[in-house]
């Protein structure tokens, strides 16, 4: 597969074209921000980790009936995705109150959201992401009535499943960021699920494993992200340093960054 022109450049990552109109390239670069670009920095390896982890949730959420842009890991960064066109919204599943919602209403931090809160965003950095309801998200003609129902009925599924994956190893899943685009008539997750998109609490100490670590310095961000990507997809080492691209030296499907143990514990079935 060749790496075309590049298509657009996010925050943290980069998508390119290959010579297949149906499959694009993302590059998890080792770039990282918060408060909207405020606050930026580069760290080695952290694009390895989230495209590690994106890679293992995808894989595991394929498994599971959930479809998604994924194809392969390309090499530690590049991940190979079907083209899809993105809904510019950002689906935001809420498991218990942090963040945004504790400051903007009155949640205490911490408590628990059952059933889950979902939040939709308008993607739209210009405008800071405002939040959305229904009937905004159709005038706009951002998504039909259907597409809505199906993205809420994903994001759902897929709450549940990465929860559950998550508990097994120790870690609750407060909540995450989603994206969705269209395949034809097919709506496909896409973007990524990492440390970056969720926030992760240890469910005994209550640690944040997160990009929370980044944005409030509560402490080594890249021993947080290491140690959290191999804890998830129950890989034994980390990568070696300078094991960035190698183009051309494809990995096998499935094979992502992080070196899995035979099987991760959190995937008995
Ligand atoms: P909050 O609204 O509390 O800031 O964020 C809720 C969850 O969505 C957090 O897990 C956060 O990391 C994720 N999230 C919200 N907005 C964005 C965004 O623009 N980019 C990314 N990567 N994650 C986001």
């Amino acid at each position: 597969m060749n790496q075309g022109k590049l298509l657009y450049a996010g925050k943290a990552k980069s998508v390119y074209r290959t010579d297949t109109k149906e499959t694009l390239i993302v590059d998890f670069r080792d770039d990282i921000t918060a408060f909207d670009g405020g606050k930026k920095d580069t760290l080695k390896n952290k694009g390895s980790y989230n495209a590690g982890v994106s890679a293992f949730f995808f894989e595991y959420l394929e498994k599971h009936g959930v479809k998604t842009h994924y194809l392969k890991m390309l090499d530690n960064n590049r991940m190979a995705v079907r083209t899809l066109s993105m809904i510019p919204l950002e689906v935001i599943v809420r498991n218990v109150a942090a963040g945004s919602i504790v400051r903007n209403y009155p949640f205490k931090e911490g408590m628990k959201l059952n059933p889950p809160v979902i939040v939709i965003d308008f993607k739209d950095d210009s405008r800071h992401d405002p939040m959305l309801n229904d009937d905004l998200i159709i005038a706009l003609n951002l998504a039909t009535p259907q597409e809505l129902r199906t993205i809420k009925k994903i994001s759902l599924e897929i709450n549940r499943l990465l929860s559950a994956l998550l508990a097994k190893q120790g870690i609750l899943l407060v909540d995450f960021k989603i994206e969705f685009g269209r395949q034809g008539k097919t709506i496909r997750l896409g973007d990524e699920i990492s440390m970056d998109s969720m926030r992760l609490w240890d469910k005994k100490t209550k640690e944040s494993l997160d990009k929370d670590v980044y944005r409030f310095n509560k402490g080594d961000v890249m021993a947080t992200y290491n140690s959290v990507a191999h804890r998830i997809t129950g890989a034994v080492a980390r990568p070696a340093a300078g094991a960035k691209k190698k183009p051309g030296a494809e990995q096998k499907e499935g094979q992502t960054s992080l070196r899995r143990a035979a099987k991760p514990k959190a995937e008995k079935r």
